[in-house]
């Protein structure tokens, strides 16, 4: 079985995927995955086979570009899996008649969510302007039939028949709204990935992780109350601050708190306490299957979803920005860290997780649909 996987230049969009493809990979099928050409490292641990596209600034551009060429090289593939935000995949596919599977990186939306993304200020705000969002359509798919005319209707209207989504069911919100037969929910992506170093050695206090992620940009004045919080607590705090921060900023930095640009977070997670998180989704699932309860300070996108998500399963607490100070950082912290109740959800989280189909499974059910397909 011969795989074209078609995605998007977005980390959080392709990550998860990795591992679907070492799956597919391992059970005989030939996995090529188009991307840009600059993401051909990224993909090479995959296992697959490499196609690439011309990158670009817009997301438009990109659709685009991948398109024109997954078109031009579909026909020798035996089935199509792409990810949302392509949001022409299952066009693409049955002009060529080829049978189709889409990924969810993060949670199936419906008009609901899409509605909570889109209003909320980040990436996707600018398409709650009903016009702009048509207009974004109408150049990327100038000659191309859809159902709809709006890319976000196209993805939430417009669904192939086999949906793969990399949470669990009971972290979807309105998860009623997807039935089981179309819509299956993998739990997040749990694969082998290169290990990193980290030189930190865990010493007998509590470790807190405080990281926003690699998009949102947390000021001096966030990581500094981060610093003054926990300044003479008995923990050992570790900050990733991202890559563009200026470390020398933060002033006065005590013993108990290691401040890094970056760091391996699968690593950091094993040996974590509690994550202070903006809830990127990568982030809350990589959480989630480590077991470390989260105190969840939401930005933009999908962030204020993953809070409330994070605090229905009972595994974190929401803490919004607005309401941070030392004390409520430090109180938030505590609180999480040491709850008899989070700590018990987070067990009960982590067995769903073992039990989700995960990669493995996600692989299984695209042979399967495949196959059930009378194709050889
Ligand atoms: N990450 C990391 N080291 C850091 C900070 C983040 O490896 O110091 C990784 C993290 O493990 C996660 C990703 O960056 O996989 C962040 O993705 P997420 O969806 O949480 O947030 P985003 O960066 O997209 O806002």
């Amino acid at each position: 079985m011969k795989i074209l996987f078609i995605n998007l230049p977005y980390y959080g969009h392709v990550m998860p995927t990795i591992g679907l493809v070492q799956e597919l990979i391992k059970r005989g099928c030939e996995v090529t995955y188009l991307l840009p050409y600059d993401w051909e490292a990224i993909i090479a641990e995959s296992g697959a086979k490499f196609y690439g596209y011309q990158n670009h600034k817009k997301l438009s551009e990109q659709i685009k570009n991948a398109y024109a060429i997954a078109d031009s090289i579909i026909a020798s593939f035996d089935f199509v899996i792409y990810e949302q935000f392509f949001f022409l995949g299952k066009h693409i596919a049955e002009k060529h008649s080829k049978p189709v599977a889409r990924i969810f990186t993060a949670h199936v939306t419906n008009k609901l969510l899409m509605n909570e993304f889109i209003t909320t200020k980040g990436p996707l705000s600018i398409f709650k302007h009903k016009w702009i969002a048509k207009a974004f359509t109408k150049d990327i798919a100038k000659n191309i039939p859809l159902k709809t005319d709006n890319w976000l209707d196209e993805i939430i209207y417009n669904p192939p028949q086999l949906n793969l989504a990399y949470t669990l069911r009971q972290y979807q919100p309105y998860s009623e709204n997807f039935n089981d037969e179309h819509f299956k929910f993998l739990g997040p992506s749990i694969y082998k990935r290169k290990s990193e170093d980290f030189n930190f050695v865990k010493g007998e206090k509590p470790v807190i992780y405080i990281s926003l992620g690699t998009v949102v940009k947390g000021g001096v004045a966030f990581f500094q109350k981060c610093v003054e919080a926990f300044r003479d607590e008995p923990v050992d705090v570790i900050i990733s601050v991202g890559k563009r921060f200026n470390i020398k900023k933060l002033k006065n930095v005590p013993h108990n708190i290691h401040i890094y640009n970056s760091v391996p977070q699968l690593e950091v997670l094993k040996i974590s306490d509690v994550f202070v998180t903006h809830g990127g989704m990568n982030s809350v699932s990589e959480a989630l299957v480590y077991g470390v309860p989260m105190v969840v300070i939401p930005f933009t996108a999908d962030q204020p979803v993953n809070a409330r998500c994070v605090e229905k399963l009972g595994v974190g607490k929401h803490l919004p920005y607005s309401k941070i100070n030392y004390n409520t950082l430090k109180e938030y912290v505590w609180s999480v860290m040491t709850d008899a109740g989070i700590k018990e959800n987070m067990v009960k989280v982590q067995e769903l997780i073992k039990q989700a189909p995960g990669n493995a499974g996600g692989a299984e059910m695209i042979i399967k649909y495949y196959k059930g397909l009378g194709q050889k």
